[in-house]
């Protein structure tokens, strides 16, 4: 016996038997069923998976057969038919089927490949079949699931535009409502005021005041309800012109001091040193914003001071953002309130009993010009302490002007020697609540009352009730400019009572073409905002001295 030959024969077949279990480890241990077939579609092998499926775990059953043995007949149709185009292209198909697998259809992906023989020709098939219902399946449940959130995505911006839209004529509702309160509310205002310049007993003139003073918060409040619903219903358009921040504050704090006084405060601000003072943008809006916080300052503080801070938060080469802070030592906001207060209709004490007026409506509309002018709102605060409101603007840098300080100069020495003429009744027409108050604080500097009308209708209704000495009209407001107002005042067959009362223009516009305008239309005189008490003064003195001489 050769041994050395005995040994090598039993080395080969011992490495083709380690190959066979090799293969047979690898085959039976993939997931899905693998078989290998002859050309004529003969089992030659299959995997464990495969022979558990269709032959009980039992290889030989399935082995040296065909497709027509194992499979129904339209399922070894499909087979065969697989095969043979696999055996003539010479390519690997794939496809999925339904195989009866365990009493239960199930979905598999199947891979049928080509064998190849020593000379490269197709000598048989082999095929590789997973299982892959769960996973079409869960794919089927996912689309299901997207498609669904698909639906829910279009309910749901559908509702938002259903709600956007429902806001929307709601708040012009609001709109309407508002204005159309308010006018009667001018007949009771100027109405109560003619009854107070009469011959009146102390008790009359106390119940007059009262009529009047409940009137003004009437119409503040209907004022508030026309903003906030004017900026939901976007509707709020920002006046955009140039404006001295100095001269803004000091108008402001002009407006407010009278009410800190009365409840002993100090109001003072302080404008940091690096703030640019000429800009660009609705100073209107901006006062109205300070009025507010430091309405509110006032009211929740017993004692101290309160104190406007302006600094500088960032600065580009063409803007910059301010950012303006009310300081008060007043009765403070606890923490789980803060944020709600800018919410519409909110107090911190929201009971029927509480302490303080309002509506709840300041802080929103703050909130809501701030962001609308590129900024921000918020409040820091400790209960018992003190609050700090807090408010940031976007504003545009003004085109630097050499000319501007010489200007106010000149009309200042011109006014020095102007009395103002005594006892005028006066009717504002002006739309903007700020540019009201600014007005109605420079008329009252200089000795008058005046009642006000927010547009040009109103004005003209109020112009048929009372006979009034002057009117300042504001050019542009909503329903019926200022230039319509005076060509109707002026119109002799309008029920107005003194068709030649004189009016002054009050306007944003400074061109020469607007003032140009204002006199075709009527008017007797023309101011362009900001209004100085100065160049009121000159103007009134102007048309009162022109109207003696005609009369
Ligand atoms: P209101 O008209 O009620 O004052 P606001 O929106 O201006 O409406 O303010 C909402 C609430 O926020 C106030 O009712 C008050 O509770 C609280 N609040 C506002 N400002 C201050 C402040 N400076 N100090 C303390 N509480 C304040």
């Amino acid at each position: 016996m050769n041994s050395g030959s005995g040994t090598t024969n039993s080395l080969i077949a011992s490495q083709s038997e380690v190959h066979s279990l090799q293969l047979s480890a690898v085959m039976n241990n993939l997931p899905g069923m693998v078989w290998l077939k002859d050309g004529e579609g003969r089992f030659l092998a299959v995997n464990k998976a495969f022979s558990n499926a269709f032959s009980r775990g039992n290889p030989d059953q399935v082995l040296g057969r065909t497709d027509v043995d194992i499979f129904p007949p339209e399922l070894a149709n499909e087979s065969i038919k697989n095969d043979q185009t696999v055996l003539k292209s010479g390519k690997q198909i794939s496809q999925t089927g339904y195989l009866p697998i365990a009493g239960r259809v199930r979905l598999f992906e199947i891979f049928t490949s080509p064998v190849f023989g020593a000379n490269g020709e197709v000598v048989g098939t082999t095929g590789y079949a997973r299982d892959i219902t769960d996973s079409q399946a869960a794919e089927e449940t996912l689309m299901a699931f997207s498609e669904y959130m698909e639906k829910k995505n279009n309910e749901v911006s559908n509702a938002l535009v259903i709600a956007e839209e429902s806001t929307r004529s709601k708040s012009e509702f609001l709109a309407v409502v508002s204005h159309e309160i308010r006018t009667p509310m001018n007949g009771v205002i100027g109405m109560t005021s003619m009854l107070l310049d009469s011959d009146l007993t102390p008790e009359q003139r106390e119940y007059a005041e009262i009529v009047r003073k409940s009137g003004e918060n009437l119409l503040a409040l209907i004022n508030d309800i026309l903003d906030f619903s004017k900026i939901e219903a976007h509707k709020l358009e920002l006046e955009v012109l140039d404006f001295d921040l100095r001269s803004t504050l000091d108008d402001t704090i002009d407006i407010l001091k009278l009410r800190a006084t009365e409840k002993g405060l100090g109001l003072r601000d302080r404008i940091d040193p690096d703030v640019p003072l000429l800009l660009k943008g609705d100073s209107g809006r901006v006062q109205q914003i300070i009025t507010n916080l430091v309405g509110n300052a006032i009211k929740f503080t017993d004692s101290g001071d309160i104190v406007i801070h302006v600094g500088l938060e960032s600065a580009e080469p063409d803007h910059v953002v301010i950012r303006f802070g009310v300081c008060d030592t007043g009765i403070g906001i606890p923490a789980t309130r803060r944020s709600a207060i800018f919410s519409p209709f909110t107090q911190v004490d929201g009971s029927t009993t509480r302490k303080y007026g309002g509506t709840g409506l300041g802080l929103t509309i703050c909130k809501q010009l701030s962001e609308l002018m590129g900024g921000q709102i918020g409040v820091e605060s400790e209960e018992g302490k003190g609050s700090t409101f807090w408010f940031t603007i976007r504003f545009e840098k003004q085109s630097e002007d050499p000319l501007a300080d010489h200007r106010s100069a000149v009309i200042h020495s011109v006014a020095e020697e102007i009395v103002a003429p005594p006892d005028l009744r006066i009717l504002l027409a002006e739309d903007n609540i700020i540019n009201q108050k600014v007005a109605q604080s420079l008329l009252s500097k200089l000795g008058y009352k005046a009642d006000v009308v927010a547009n040009g209708l109103e004005a003209l209704k109020a112009l048929e009730q009372i006979n009034y000495d002057l009117v300042l009209m504001d050019c542009q407001m909503p329903e019926m400019d200022g230039y319509e107002a005076t060509s109707l005042i002026r119109d002799k067959s309008s029920a107005v009572l003194n068709h030649d009362v004189p009016i002054i223009a009050l306007t944003a516009n400074a061109m020469k073409e607007d003032r140009e305008r204002c006199f075709r239309a009527g008017m007797n005189a023309y101011l362009s905002k900001p209004v100085r008490k100065e160049g009121l003064l000159a103007a009134i003195n102007e048309v009162m001295t022109t109207s003696h001489d005609n009369a």
